[in-house]
């Protein structure tokens, strides 16, 4: 797939606020920090599309972007939303800002008609962590589509993220008969882009 055009369109802190849902939409979301805004960059092509924050946790709005994209060079153009969600797991956040985020994205996640899929971005040099089993088995509950995009798998040995990896997996099936499907991805060595942009084109054409 190819990108033709990435453009910022709106930020919402509530759902009724969001553009019409009028064409297919994917989300991306994480613990803040995990590679997020570098990931969303890497795969729309954009060096600065989403903010790569220096204080994680700042972006705590939906923030739409409109995709145009085309399966071959003079194939047919598909439009798309591509939304970044400010992420989960920071720290330094008040309690307050907590319910607050909580309520948004609940609100997104469950009642957003066009969304397709939900990505969550799981840092692939960590062992499993907490919140982010807590975040899949929240959205599987609600039976929300997502994968799991696995970050930055530059950062640590081979063997290292293919452990984490597997540990992941393996926490999930201690409950789950049915595995999400999951993506090798670094942003910094552009891993995973095809993988990711071959399923939102396949899914946009179902
Ligand atoms: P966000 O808070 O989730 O949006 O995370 P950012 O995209 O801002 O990334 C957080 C930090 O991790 C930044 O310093 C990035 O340069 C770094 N980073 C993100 N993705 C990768 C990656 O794939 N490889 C490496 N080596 N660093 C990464």
């Amino acid at each position: 797939m190819k990108i033709n055009s990435a453009k910022y369109l709106i930020s919402s802190a509530q759902i009724k606020q969001c553009p019409k849902p009028d064409r297919p939409e994917y989300a991306f979301i994480g613990r803040s920090n995990v590679g997020k805004s570098s990931l969303i960059n890497m795969i729309t092509g954009q060096k600065a599309l989403a903010k790569t924050s220096a204080t994680p946790g700042k972006t705590q709005l939906i923030n739409h972007f409109e995709i145009e994209s085309s399966s071959a060079e003079k194939g047919p153009k598909s439009r798309w939303f591509l939304v970044d969600l400010p992420g989960y797991g920071y720290a330094k956040r008040s309690q307050s800002e907590r319910a607050r985020w909580e309520e948004m994205i609940n609100g997104y996640l469950r009642k957003r008609e066009n969304l397709v899929q939900v990505f969550v971005l799981i840092d692939s040099r960590h062992t499993p962590q907490k919140n982010d089993l807590e975040f899949v088995s929240q959205l599987d509950h609600w039976k929300v589509n997502f994968s799991l995009v696995f970050t930055k798998t530059d950062k640590e040995k081979p063997a290292v993220v293919a452990r984490n990896i597997q540990a992941f997996l393996d926490k999930l099936k201690e409950t789950w008969q049915f595995l999400p499907r999951h993506f090798v991805t670094s942003a910094e060595k552009k891993l995973g882009r095809d993988e990711l942009l071959q399923f939102i084109e396949n899914c946009n054409k179902e």
